[in-house]
């Protein structure tokens, strides 16, 4: 699990001698079932490429760094995506539940991939609802943990029926269900009792979505369930219902996984692509947002942008200065400081670029990414309106 502590750690570094692999480790994949892993034959092929832009007197080091990250992928990963941070005295490693896209890199800690997998999966509350249980999921990275406190049954040793009206033996026939619930006073009361449940499930839900900061719910359960449970939840909370998915008791946690992933995941697709053509939209009017690499970075390095969204695949190379976390398009001295300023790739530098100036960065992939496209795959909203000076950061 990707805890936030340990991204700010490896953000915050300065070690300019981290290697930073990502690893798409996935075991249903069938390249990954045999002897020697994809996985594996793409390390061992990009480090012979990496050893050779390492300048030479550090490269031994990166040698035995890269011979220890080999030595671990012997052992087949646990999860479907793997990421490791080594230096010497450092080593830091993620196994996720998702494929992280293949990478390797030299120099400060590379956390575009973790940050894309962390901001793609993000947290999603599932409520599995049923007449006499209520859970609720916490999903994360395609994960699912089930939140003990959180699960509410309906305990039927209260309903205190009485007696000669407990259920006789075929109350089930077609006959019976035929009259409707409501017609028949023993379902009428049982039906008054699951209601009665459900809104107590409902006001506990909603208590534990505020504690857990989650904003996305999705719904699972028979259609009736799921119905009837949304209309109990209030108002305020029916933006941040996602979806749902259809599910016939037992819900086993494996089915619920399974089928919950896919709409989550269109849900986050769906929502970065709006966001992406609002970004587009103010931008073409001036108002509040920029798009492109220039305007982008310049809003950054004056504190302008409140939130950058960007390609995770993003975007070409930037001159750096190291010592303000400063990046240009054009200078080929820091603007900022004055002092030497090196060439490195955007994605590599932009999370650390982004938390230092004060900005959210959103990193989108799919139909966002396509839309973005056209604008070298980087924008930003902005916090205020002035106008950017002539000459560019
Ligand atoms: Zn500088």
């Amino acid at each position: 699990m990707i805890r936030a502590q340990d991204l700010d750690e490896l953000l915050d570094s300065s070690r300019q001698d981290v290697l930073s692999v990502a690893l798409d480790t996935d075991p249903r994949r069938p390249e990954h079932q045999v002897v020697k892993p994809a996985y594996r034959i793409y390390f061992r092929n990009a480090t012979r490429r990496l050893l050779r832009t390492v300048p030479r007197r550090q490269r031994e080091a990166v040698r035995e760094n890269l011979l220890r990250i080999l030595a671990r992928l012997e052992d087949p990963p646990q999860g479907r995506g793997l990421a490791i941070f080594a230096a010497p005295g450092l080593w830091s490693e993620f196994v996720l539940p998702v494929p992280l896209p293949n990478r390797i890199r030299y120099g400060r800690p590379d956390l575009i991939s973790v940050l894309w997998a962390a901001d793609e999966y993000e947290p999603v509350a599932i409520l599995a609802v049923d007449q006499r249980r209520v859970r609720v999921l916490r999903m994360y990275l395609g994960g699912t943990t089930l939140v003990d406190a959180d699960e509410f049954v309906l305990d039927t040793s209260d309903w205190k029926f009485k007696s000669g009206a407990m259920r006789p033996a075929g109350r089930k026939s077609g006959m019976n269900v035929s009259r409707g619930r409501q017609a028949d006073p023993f379902d009428a009361r049982v039906a008054a009792q699951i209601e009665r449940f459900w809104r107590g499930a409902a006001e506990a839900v909603v208590e534990f979505l505020r504690g857990q900061r989650i904003d996305r719910v999705v719904l699972a359960g028979t259609d009736d369930s799921v119905y009837a449970f949304k209309t109990l939840l209030p108002e305020t909370l029916q933006p941040a219902i996602v979806g749902t998915v259809h599910l016939s008791p037992p819900m086993t946690l494996v089915e619920i996984r399974r089928r919950v992933l896919p709409v989550a995941l269109a849900a986050e697709h769906q929502r970065e692509t709006a966001l992406v053509a609002d970004l587009v939209q103010q931008a073409a009017g001036r108002n509040l947002a920029v798009v492109g690499r220039t305007a982008t970075l310049g809003a950054l390095v004056r504190g302008q942008a409140r939130l950058v969204v960007a390609d995770r695949g993003a975007p070409g190379e930037v001159w750096w200065c190291n010592a303000c976390a400063y990046a240009s398009v054009h200078a080929e001295r820091c603007t900022h400081c004055g002092g030497p300023v090196e060439r490195v790739e955007l994605a590599h530098v932009l999370p650390l670029m982004a938390r230092r100036h004060g900005a959210g960065l959103e990193l989108i992939s799919s139909g966002a990414a396509v839309l973005l496209s056209r604008h070298e795959g980087i924008g930003a909203t902005l916090r205020y309106a002035i106008s950017a000076p002539a000459a560019e950061g």
